[in-house]
């Protein structure tokens, strides 16, 4: 089983965190979707004839497409691929796309997961990132989308933010839980250089969240949603049993997985395509038949650390006896024995042959798992 993964690069405004690859400028939409379904078309081969398992529509904003322009390219997905019989199709979907009429006509696409960037029930946060939604916008489409039949729903919110005090991510827990969704996503900010929040801290002018804060908020959340019944599956990730996602578990179980659209990159297991991050660009060059795509060949050294970072930041946690089995890499042999060091500091436990992350590592998971990379012979 394989997954899909679609790219829609627009967007209504520029949240001013954002680093995802994105246009607000829509005017070439229409050509873009044709040229996504050209692609489609020209990389059938790409998953060896393995079915879909899941269809994920990311971006940029998917609720941004018409009802015919998310047809088309289910339609075309339909004729060319073979998808299982119970699929995971998702979309992301911003909440003042969300009418009663669009959760219809998603509902009678087939989307049957949707994962709404809801950031913050506060109107003074939302205003902050500049999101494009208020409060009672994101609290009413969650309702709607319920009542639409979509009850596979997972929303987004975001803690670390400058000035964001922990009631207030209290109180955005609190809201999101009354709202039911299955799944909630709980990323902290990162101030990435090329956005409008990376200029500003250039300039001085952003206080950024320091280190224990932002720990302490960490902490909130795996206790708010632990306690209210979700399952950490992830680092970022929480579900309740049976609604975690498929798609984003295939990309940490090394599942193949294909991705169409400006910025969207594909893995086979043995390389990583990357397409061209630009709009135009892709356009351009699927109307000329040719995808515009970078290749990676990943090398032993990659896949090792891949799975070493991703596994670690699950529930699942990172296996020595794959390690040895898939990569002839032994963990218990490294240098400096870091496995020791770190159960001795109470930052990972080794149940039967597993490493997983205590809390205190959860905090830390980025730099734990790097002490754990392979070097490149
Ligand atoms: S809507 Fe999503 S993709 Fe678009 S700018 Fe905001 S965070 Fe980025």
């Amino acid at each position: 089983m394989a997954g899909l993964y679609l790219h829609i690069p627009f967007c209504k405004q520029a949240c001013y965190y954002c680093d995802f690859h994105f246009s607000v400028n829509t005017s070439i939409k229409a050509d873009l979707v044709r040229a996504i379904i050209k692609e489609l078309e020209m990389q059938a081969h790409y998953l060896a004839g393995e079915p879909l398992d899941t269809l994920y529509f990311g971006g940029g904003t998917p609720s941004l497409l018409t009802d015919d322009e998310l047809n088309a390219i289910l339609n075309a997905i339909g004729k060319r691929y073979s998808v299982s019989a119970d699929p995971e199709i998702t979309l992301e979907a911003n909440p003042d796309d969300l009418t009663r009429e669009k959760l219809a006509a998603l509902a009678g696409a087939g989307i049957n997961r949707l994962s709404i960037g809801v950031q913050s029930f506060d109107n003074h946060v939302l205003k902050f990132l500049n999101r494009a939604h208020t409060a009672i916008e994101a609290e009413q489409c969650i309702e709607a989308a319920h009542q639409a039949g979509i009850s596979n729903l997972s929303i987004d919110i975001m803690f670390g933010l400058p000035n964001q005090h922990e009631f207030i991510l209290q109180k955005d827990l609190a809201k999101a839980l009354t709202l039911q969704p299955a799944h909630i996503s709980v990323y902290s900010l990162t101030v990435e250089e090329k956005t409008v929040f990376g200029k500003w801290a250039q300039q001085g002018k952003l206080k950024i969240t320091d280190e224990p804060e932002a720990a302490q908020q960490f902490e909130v959340v795996m206790d708010t949603l632990e306690s209210n019944g979700f399952i950490q599956y992830e680092i970022s990730n929480y579900a309740k049993p049976g609604f975690e996602s498929r798609h984003n578990s295939s990309y940490w179980q090394r599942k193949k997985y294909l991705g169409i659209g400006p910025s969207a990159h594909s893995y086979n297991g043995n390389t990583r395509q990357f397409n061209v991050r630009n709009n135009y660009h892709y356009v351009q060059a699927l109307n000329t038949g040719k995808i515009p795509y970078e290749i990676e060949q990943l090398t032993l050294a990659n896949k090792i650390n891949e799975y070493i970072f991703t596994s670690l930041r699950t529930n699942i946690g990172c296996s020595l006896a794959v390690l040895k089995r898939d990569y002839d890499y032994d963990l218990t042999a490294l240098p400096g024995n870091p496995l020791l060091k770190m159960a001795n500091q109470n930052l990972i436990t080794l149940k039967a042959d597993t490493v997983l992350l205590t809390r205190a590592g959860k905090l830390v998971a980025d730099q734990l798992a790097m002490e754990f990379f392979a070097s490149e012979k």
